[in-house]
């Protein structure tokens, strides 16, 4: 039996090997290319890809079992048994489209694939129930005849897609109708090119994103935070109308008081002298109180001028001393002061404001002392601040409340402070003035254990000195 091949063979052999080779390289490249979780799948089919590379060099070099059988078709056949077993045993390609089926199916938003021509080629549930039209009556059917009205003004949008192949986002405000009436949705529109292979633009893909409910939470949100802010403003300007008018008869009442205690009306029985003394006491007590509410207003409305002028530190603290230490002594507390030599002997700043930070953190450690001493300190905690220190032998403030001390109206809760006067502006004023010359303030306290009060402040090399 002899077998000889005409060119037909020939050719169909050439045809077939030319094939399986093309298949066999792009495979190892797929190989090479795949992530994990795919190589097995594509390791099966290349070795399904040998079989007939194999049996058909036993057939050429005449190593085949049987004579003249040529085994390639056999091989092609268990070619065919591993591709299948590889795509059944790893079932992965049918794993990747199916979640992404049902991740653009289940989306929320829609989306919506157009060719070239601008025609639907798909669209998920959502995109059907936000142009009203079903995936049959919808593929196929042009954008621009299929899409409601609102729609229409994104043609120019789209018009632009193929230009840049990079994906584009527009947002735009749509209405759509629900049922029984026009309730307007906001929808943000996301544009992006699909570009084939070699930059060709093979059409676009519309994700139309409802943010109705974000707009009307955002708005809701700004009209509340303007109404705060309204609130605040006449809060402020309420504040600083009444303590305007407050001032003007207080003062009064504390100058005449003044003048009965001094005498100048007359002398005054034991008696008289003891309750005028109480009534100026009180109406400057009031006085100061107001004083810090209107500061606090001014602040509020950012109306408060930090003054730059030169003056001796040691004046002031001698200042706050003589206005301090009689109040600290009546109570039977030791008042010291202390200035360290390396402060220069004048600075730059606004001492009027300096003073009133001190009056406030004195007064303070005045009121929370029952016995031991109070102590004002000024050094040079480095070469470019200077420090006030305020300490004092008090109750001292409990850590939990050192972070909202310093906020208007704001005292310890729960603590025996209520019976001390205040309205709970004092730090937050000290901390706002220091904060507005340039500094800071820390506070070390523990319930029991007295209190430091330390302002911070920035000592300007030019300046100093002078
Ligand atoms: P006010 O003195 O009017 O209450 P402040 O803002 O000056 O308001 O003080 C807030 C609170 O901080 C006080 O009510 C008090 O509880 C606490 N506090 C401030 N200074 C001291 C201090 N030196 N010792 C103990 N507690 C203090």
């Amino acid at each position: 039996l002899g077998v000889t091949y005409g060119p037909a063979f020939w050719i169909h052999a050439t045809y077939s090997y030319v094939l399986l080779l093309l298949g066999t390289i792009l495979l190892l490249q797929a190989f090479r290319r795949a992530p994990r979780l795919y190589r097995g799948q594509v390791g099966v089919m290349l070795v399904g890809a040998l079989f007939p590379w194999i049996a058909n060099a036993l057939h050429i070099f005449g190593l085949g079992p049987v004579q003249y059988l040529d085994l390639t078709p056999f091989a092609f056949m268990l070619t065919g048994i591993a591709i299948a077993w590889g795509l059944f045993r790893f079932q992965l390609l049918d794993v990747v489209p199916a979640a992404r089926d049902t991740v653009v199916e289940g989306m929320g938003d829609g989306v919506i694939v157009l060719d070239a021509q601008q025609r639907i080629v798909d669209l998920n549930p959502a995109a059907e129930a936000i142009l009203g039209l079903t995936i049959s009556d919808a593929v196929g059917q042009s954008w621009t005849c299929a899409v409601p009205n609102w729609l229409g003004d994104l043609n120019g949008a789209l018009a632009q897609v193929p230009s840049p192949p990079s994906p584009c986002g527009v947002e735009r405000q749509a209405q759509i109708s629900d049922g029984e009436g026009p309730i307007p949705r906001t929808f943000e529109v996301q544009i992006s090119a699909l570009a084939q292979q070699g930059g060709r633009i093979a059409g676009c893909l519309i994700l139309l994103r409802d943010i109705t409910e974000h707009k009307r939470v955002e708005e809701t949100l700004s009209l509340a935070r303007d109404q705060a802010l309204e609130a605040s403003r006449l809060k402020t300007e309420f504040l600083a109308n009444v303590s305007h008018d407050l001032r003007t008869p207080l003062n009064a009442i504390q100058g005449f008081a003044d003048m009965l205690h001094d005498g100048v009306y007359g002398s005054l029985t034991e008696a008289q002298y003891r309750k005028v003394g109480r009534i100026a006491a009180n109406a400057r007590q009031l006085t100061s109180m107001v004083d810090d509410l209107l500061d606090q207003a001014k602040i509020e409305a950012g109306k408060l001028e930090i003054e730059e002028v030169p003056f001796s530190p040691a004046g002031l603290m001698e200042e706050v001393e003589t206005i301090m230490a009689p109040q600290a002594r009546a109570k039977g507390l030791q008042f010291q002061t202390e200035i360290s030599d390396d402060l220069p002997a004048s600075l730059s700043g606004d001492p009027q404001r300096i003073r009133q930070v001190l009056v406030n953190l004195v007064n303070n450690a005045c009121k929370f002392t029952q016995e031991g001493h109070i102590r004002l300190r000024a050094y040079r905690p480095d070469a470019d601040h200077w420090a006030l220190q305020v300490s004092d032998t008090g109750e001292g403030i409990p850590k939990e409340a050192h972070h909202y001390i310093f906020d208007p109206f704001r005292r310890v809760d729960g603590s025996p402070t209520r019976v001390h006067s205040g309205v709970g502006l004092g730090l937050a004023l000290v901390s706002r003035l220091v904060a507005l010359m340039g500094g800071h303030i820390e506070l070390d306290s523990e319930l029991g254990s007295g209190s430091t009060f330390t302002v911070i402040l920035p000592l300007d090399p030019v300046q100093a000195g002078l």
